[in-house]
């Protein structure tokens, strides 16, 4: 995402474009998997900002729906970039307990059965989180 895609992303929503909030969207959007803030933080190579910063942006892009939770493990919230294809990241995702690696998986019989069956409409938001050890820590 450019600068200036972010900026258009976080003045649609409302807010005010600061450094760290165009750090953060880019950050989450570079990313193809979602980010918890340590996470987010450790990616912005040049931030002059100290983590607690970083979270602060983190919890107004959260809250102006630019960047929901979408994943919420041991009380770590994973963010991701809020866009019309992936969704609310309705998809199962996979943590690893050895890297720690978050995956977005493919939809399955799960996420088909709640896009489809008759709970569908009632649908908004769902959190499929599958646990055990990602294939390159198997192969390793
Ligand atoms: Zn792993
Ligand atoms: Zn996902």
């Amino acid at each position: 995402m450019t600068k200036d895609d972010a900026r258009d992303v976080i003045k649609s929503r409302g807010l005010r474009v600061t450094m760290p909030r165009l750090a953060v969207v880019r950050a989450l959007a570079a990313a193809n998997v979602p980010l918890s803030y340590r996470e987010v933080h450790d990616r912005i190579a040049d931030a002059a900002w100290d983590p607690s910063t970083t979270y602060r942006n983190l919890v107004k892009l959260r809250d102006a729906g630019i960047a929901p939770v979408v994943s919420r493990v041991e009380g770590i919230d994973r963010y991701a970039i809020a866009d019309a294809r992936e969704g609310q990241h309705r998809h199962p995702h996979f943590l690893c307990e050895d890297c720690g690696l978050l995956a977005c998986l493919p939809a399955d019989a799960v996420a088909s059965t709640l896009a489809h069956g008759p709970w569908a409409a009632s649908l908004q938001q769902a959190t499929v989180q599958l646990r055990g050890t990602c294939p390159a820590c198997l192969e390793g």
